[in-house]
C-alpha cells in the first residue's frame, strides 16, 4: 500500500515538475544532459579507468564496463530508483548506460539481473527489468526479462554482509537455453560491488549456451 501511494505521489510530482532535474529539482529544458541539469550532469562520478582499475572478475565474464562510480550525486538516484518507486529514472539511467553497451555484436540480447523474489513481494516493479527495457528501446537490441531467473531463497543482496555475498554460489540462477543458446548476452544491473552476482548469472547463462556474456552496470563500487 505504501508502495502504491509512493508511486502515485511520484507520478503527480512528475506531472507537476515535468522538466525538473531529479538531483537538484532545478527546472531544465527537455533536451538537457540526458534528463539531468547541466551542473548535475557535469558532477556525475564518471569512472576513469586510467585512475581506478577495473575489477578482476570471473574468467567466464567476457567484458565488464560501467559509465560511473557509485558515488554522489548518482548514489541517491540509484537508491530512489531501486527502493523508492522512482521508476521514471529508468530513462535517465539507461541513457547513462548506452555508451558502454556493445552495439555491433551479432545475435546480442539484453538480459536484466533478476530482482530478488522477496523484494518483488514488496515492490510492484523490477528496477533491472525497467532498465533493460529502456536500454533495449534506445539501442535497438532486443531484451528478454524472464530468460534468467533466481532459483534459491535467501535474503536480498543489500541485507547481506560482503562476506556473505562472496559465499553465495553460482547455483542461485538458472537460464532458459531455448532463449539464451548461441546468443551474445549483455547482462544489465544497477551496481557492481563484489562481482558475485555477475559471476553467478554468467555461470548460469554459459551453462545455457550463451556464446559471450558482457556485464554492464550503471555504477561500479570501488573497493574501500
Ligand atoms: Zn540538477
Amino acid at each position: 500500500m505504501v508502495s502504491a501511494l509512493t508511486q502515485i505521489y511520484n507520478h503527480l510530482m512528475a506531472l507537476a515538475l515535468p522538466n525538473s532535474c531529479p538531483c537538484c529539482h532545478a527546472a531544465l529544458s527537455p533536451h538537457h544532459g540526458g534528463g539531468l541539469c547541466p551542473p548535475c550532469y557535469a558532477k556525475l562520478p564518471w569512472w576513469n579507468m586510467g585512475m581506478i582499475l577495473a575489477p578482476q572478475l570471473h574468467r567466464l565474464i567476457d567484458s565488464y564496463a560501467a559509465p560511473c562510480l557509485y558515488e554522489l550525486p548518482l548514489r541517491p538516484l540509484l537508491l530512489q530508483f531501486k527502493f523508492s518507486d522512482a521508476t521514471h529514472l529508468s530513462a535517465i539511467l539507461a541513457r547513462l548506460l548506452l555508451p558502454v553497451v556493445p552495439r555491433h555484436l551479432p545475435n546480442s540480447l539484453i538480459i536484466p539481473v533478476p530482482s530478488h523474489a522477496a523484494r518483488l513481494r514488496w515492490r510492484t516493479y523490477s528496477h533491472t527489468v525497467l532498465l533493460a527495457r529502456q536500454l533495449s528501446q534506445l539501442s535497438g537490441i532486443p531484451q528478454h526479462s524472464v530468460a534468467l531467473r533466481r532459483v534459491q531463497g535467501g535474503l536480498p543482496q543489500a541485507e547481506l554482509t560482503r562476506a556473505q555475498r562472496l559465499k553465495l554460489s553460482g547455483s542461485s540462477f538458472a537460464a532458459n537455453p531455448l532463449i539464451i543458446h548461441g546468443n551474445n548476452i549483455i547482462l544489465i544491473d544497477d551496481i557492481l560491488t563484489t562481482g558475485t552476482t555477475a559471476k553467478a548469472c554468467t555461470l548460469a547463462l554459459k551453462r545455457a549456451g550463451a556464446a559471450q556474456v558482457h556485464v554492464r552496470t550503471v555504477a561500479y563500487t570501488r573497493p574501500e
